[in-house]
This record gives structure tokens, C-alpha cells and sequence, in this order.
């Protein structure tokens, strides 16, 4: 990977890039898949690349829901193996479930890759290279799924997805928890729980709410599940980037 400087005040940002480049490189992320993270860069920029309040609500909502799910599921593309594939691993862990390797431009050799690369990261379930069964409503590779992975859970993760798959999920009676930088996508404004947030800060506070909440009560679970409203928290969202964008412009 190309040497960044840790002073460069984009570090974050540019290592980020790094990382999806090199997955490309690598044959775990499509080519499209730069393009997903130009978009979410540029959220990122007018977000202020920081974990605001109300995304660190839905992070709360979001391992609530984790937590009281009978079956949760985790979804994994290749923008995300690229970017936080321990992290995804540690989460997996924390909730004691499998990983799902579910690509939205699929190929084998790609799905095999991620798998790979999960398992080198320490994941020792990774269920997307046998899929058994469609989910309805999506064209063929868009919708190959797994019996015991996405296709049974109830509540399903699915961080960078896009609006149709999310659609279809919820279509099946499932909940959905989306990690998406941009909330006007289709997926932000779908998702039962949103988190507007870069994936390489989210997932890390996701994992360590789990471990946080996971001795609560259901009850405490429900009641802050039932406090969260993903329409207020993507009004919020818009808001902190009005506001990041006056404090930057004082004149506007
Ligand atoms: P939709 O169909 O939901 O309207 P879309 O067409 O924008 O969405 P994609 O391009 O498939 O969907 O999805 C990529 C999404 O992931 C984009 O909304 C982008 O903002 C977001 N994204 C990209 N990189 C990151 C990242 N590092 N962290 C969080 N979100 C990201």
C-alpha cells in the first residue's frame, strides 16, 4: 500500500482509500465499489468525519436490536471485507454468530476471496459460498442467500448495502440495520435502525455496545429500541451537515 504520513490531515481518509484500492487489487472488491466509497467519502467530508450524537444513538439502537433478535445476521461485501474485516470478525464474535458473505456485483472467485480473507481474520463460520436459496423479489446473483445466515434471521445487518436488497429484506418480515454514510440513500431511509456513520468508526462502537448491553434486561433493550425514531435521527443527520457546513463557511 502506498506509505501515508500519519501527520497528512486526511490520513484517515486517504488510508481508508488505500484499503478499498488495495481490495480491488486484492479481487475482494468490485471495481464499482470505488465508487461507493467516493460517495461515502464526500458524506463523510460534510459530516465532519466524526461519530455525531444521533449516530451514536443508532449504534446503541442498533446493538439493542442485535441483542433481542432470535436470529440476527451479518452481511459482508466487498467494500466492507476491504475496510474492517477484523472488526466484522470481533462483532460476529461478540454476538456469536456466522458471517455472510453477500456480494451485490457477485462472482465466485470474489465470494471465496472474502471468504478467505474472513476466516485468515479469525472467523470461524462463513456461511455465501454454498448459497441454497433466493430471496424474493431480486434478480438471480442479487438474491442468492444461505438457510441459517440472512435467509432465517430476523434482524439483519447489512452495512453499504443498496436500496433494492434492503427492500427485499424487509419485505420478508425481516428488521434491518443499514450503516450507510449518505441518509438520503434509498437503504437510510428503509433501514429499521440507520447508522450514519463511517463504517471504519461504527463498527468498532457497535461491537463494544454489544459487549456493554449484552447483561441488560430485554426490557431495557426494548424500551431503547422503542425510543429510537430512524426518520428523527436522519432529520439529525441532515442537520449536523447544515450546521458542519455554516461553522465552516461563518459568513453563509
Ligand atoms: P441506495 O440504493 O440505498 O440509494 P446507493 O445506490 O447509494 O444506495 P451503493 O452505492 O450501492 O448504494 O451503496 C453504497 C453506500 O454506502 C453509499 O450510500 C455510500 O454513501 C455508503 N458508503 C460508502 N463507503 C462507506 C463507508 N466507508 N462507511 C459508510 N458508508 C459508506
Amino acid at each position: 500500500m502506498t506509505d501515508i504520513p500519519k501527520s497528512h490531515p486526511r490520513y484517515a481518509s486517504l488510508v481508508a482509500r488505500e484499503r478499498v484500492a488495495e481490495g480491488v487489487k486484492r479481487g475482494y472488491t468490485s471495481i464499482q465499489g470505488l465508487i461507493a466509497q467516493g460517495r461515502g467519502e464526500c458524506f463523510d467530508y460534510l459530516l465532519g468525519e466524526r461519530t455525531t450524537p444521533s449516530a451514536a444513538a443508532a449504534i446503541r439502537a442498533a446493538a439493542a436490536l442485535l441483542l433481542l433478535a432470535r436470529r440476527p445476521a451479518i452481511s459482508v461485501n466487498g467494500n466492507v471485507a476491504a475496510l474492517v474485516p477484523e472488526e466484522m470478525v470481533a462483532l460476529a464474535q461478540a454476538l456469536d454468530i456466522p458471517l455472510e458473505v453477500n456480494l451485490f456485483h457477485r462472482s465466485e472467485e470474489r465470494v471465496k476471496r472474502i471468504a478467505a480473507l474472513l476466516r485468515e481474520k479469525g472467523a470461524k463460520d462463513v456461511l455465501g459460498e454454498q448459497p441454497d436459496i433466493s430471496l424474493p423479489g431480486l434478480d438471480h446473483a442479487r438474491a442468492l442467500a444461505t438457510r441459517g445466515g440472512i435467509y432465517d434471521a430476523d434482524v439483519v445487518l447489512i452495512p453499504l448495502e443498496d436500496g433494492d436488497r434492503c427492500e427485499a429484506l424487509l419485505a420478508m418480515g425481516k428488521r434491518v440495520i443499514a450503516i450507510d454514510l449518505n441518509p438520503l440513500s434509498r437503504t437510510a431511509k428503509k433501514a429499521t435502525v440507520s447508522i450514519v456513520d463511517n463504517i471504519l468508526r461504527a463498527v468498532p462502537q457497535l461491537t463494544e455496545q454489544v459487549r456493554q448491553l449484552s447483561s441488560k434486561p430485554r426490557s431495557d433493550l426494548e424500551r431503547m429500541l422503542n425510543e429510537y425514531d430512524n426518520e428523527k435521527s436522519l432529520a439529525q443527520a441532515a442537520q449536523d451537515i447544515r450546521e458542519h457546513l455554516s461553522s465552516q463557511f461563518q459568513q453563509a
